[in-house]
């Protein structure tokens, strides 16, 4: 049997073929140039597998996507305070291109926007670095991103860097407010040559699928950027991501985003994959416009909205039964999912609503597959509070989903393997209650 996914990204392409409307960006002639019928989609999961369909190992420049991923180096390589303070995170509601800065800062309002990405380049790699090193620490960025060493085309650089009085307006009233602090054609020039980074559509799934994936690349495993990092790009990349098309983008497909003049797209369902298109004719607002077309379809089939979620807490507490009898009864509560505030909230609900009368409860966590830091503060809390309530609590737990737990004042909890091991430790306890210091009433 074969996985349904491939003939599923056909079956859309085809869709979406015969529409031939748009144009290849005409402002810079070598993509003016390009063949516009390349079509190419691909799906890259967190996990690593890859599904791709049509042209996705043709070489084109990564362009505007390019963007959200210097915004992350700049972030990493200089915290986000000094990247703040000379670029903003509002969605403008303009064209990308568009020659307008804060009026009382001077500074960008995004850095999806070419004003905010021109101040993201210069922003990245440690302060100081000359123009040539900086690009080397972009380009060796984007290539952990992807997961192999990329390189730039010269000749679309060059076509591009001939055209590009407007980037340079824009880079000489960066200058003019010190948002820049050096040579602005030297700024552009190294912009520039960021938006020249050759890329498949393969590579640009792999570089969505390490963002959807926390940071981590799936194949290579090397952590690219941190989580607050990837919270940060995500957020950005969801409120102007698609410049003046953002709002319409963020209600019908839902999915964080960036768009390319050479016409990649991808978007990066966070936990789940990381998607790219590759179409060169755009839209008015420079997005592929097969490529949107293609996400219309991905989020509706695929239920791929990211404000669609599913009832996360209802599942939590997959049992809540009693083991054994009189003084050797105990409680468990069997857990199961990735829990967070919800989740845990249902738990704690759960638990005072039992008002268990057992000596012994059980939090069970063998079919649990994840727990935040919230959930884990409050399963601690619970754990004490039971404690005090004079429970003896047993913390099941063969995956150390909860490591080194610690309720903290008079809590305790005993973590076992499993419930059978409870059952013993309670029969030994009852035995030899000396062991443990406690009568076990
Ligand atoms: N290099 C292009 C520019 O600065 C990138 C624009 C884009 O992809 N939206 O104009």
């Amino acid at each position: 049997m074969q996985s349904m996914i491939p003939d599923y990204l056909t079956e859309v392409l085809a869709a979406v073929e015969p529409d031939t409307s748009g144009e290849r960006a005409g402002y810079i002639p070598e993509l003016a140039a390009a063949d516009p019928e390349r079509l190419g989609a691909v799906f890259a999961t967190v996990d690593g597998q890859v599904y791709g369909v049509g042209d996705i190992d043709t070489e084109f420049t990564i362009q505007s996507i390019s963007k959200p991923f210097t915004y992350a180096l700049a972030l990493s390589d200089r915290g986000f305070d000094a990247v703040l303070a000379k670029v903003g995170v509002e969605p403008s509601g303009e064209a990308f291109n568009e020659i307008s800065l804060e009026s009382d800062t001077g500074r960008p309002r995004n850095p999806m926007i070419n004003a905010g990405a021109i101040t993201a380049h210069s922003l990245a790699g440690a302060e100081g670095l000359d123009p040539a090193a900086r690009l080397e620490r972009v380009v060796q960025g984007l290539s952990a991103f992807a997961g192999r060493r990329l390189t730039v085309d010269e000749a679309v650089c060059a076509s591009e860097m001939a055209h590009a009085h407007r980037n340079l307006a824009i880079a000489h009233m960066l200058r003019s407010h010190d948002i820049l602090t050096e040579d602005p054609t030297a700024v552009v020039d190294g912009y520039i040559r960021q938006c020249s980074v050759l890329v498949t559509a393969r590579d640009l799934a792999m570089m969505a699928a390490t963002l959807a994936n926390r940071g981590i690349n799936p194949v290579s495993g090397e952590r690219v950027i941190r989580e607050p990092v990837v919270r940060q790009v995500l957020s950005v990349m969801s409120t102007c991501g698609m410049y003046d098309a953002a709002g319409d983008w963020a209600t019908q497909v839902g999915i964080p985003a960036k768009s390319g003049v050479a016409g990649g797209l991808i978007g990066a369902l966070p936990g789940q994959i990381g998607i790219a298109t590759f179409s060169p004719r755009l839209d008015s607002h420079g997005n592929s416009v097969r490529g949107v077309a293609l996400f219309e379809r991905f989020s509706t089939d695929m239920g791929m909205h990211v404000m669609e979620v599913p009832p996360a807490a209802r599942a939590v507490v997959r049992s809540n039964h009693v083991v054994g009898a009189g003084p050797a009864a105990i409680r468990v509560l069997q857990l199961q999912g990735g829990v967070g505030f919800a989740g845990a909230e249902r738990i704690v609900r759960e638990t005072v609503a039992t008002a268990p009368a057992e000596p012994g409860v059980v939090v069970d966590l063998t079919l649990v597959s994840s727990i935040n830091d919230v959930a884990r503060r409050m399963l601690l809390e619970l754990a004490r509070r039971l404690t005090l309530d004079g429970h003896e609590v047993y913390l099941v737990d063969p995956e150390s989903m909860l490591p080194d737990p610690d309720p903290g004042d008079g809590g305790r909890v005993t973590v076992l393997a499993d419930i059978t091991q409870v059952v013993n430790h309670v029969v030994a306890q009852r035995e030899n209650p000396a062991r443990n210091g406690e009568s076990d009433t």
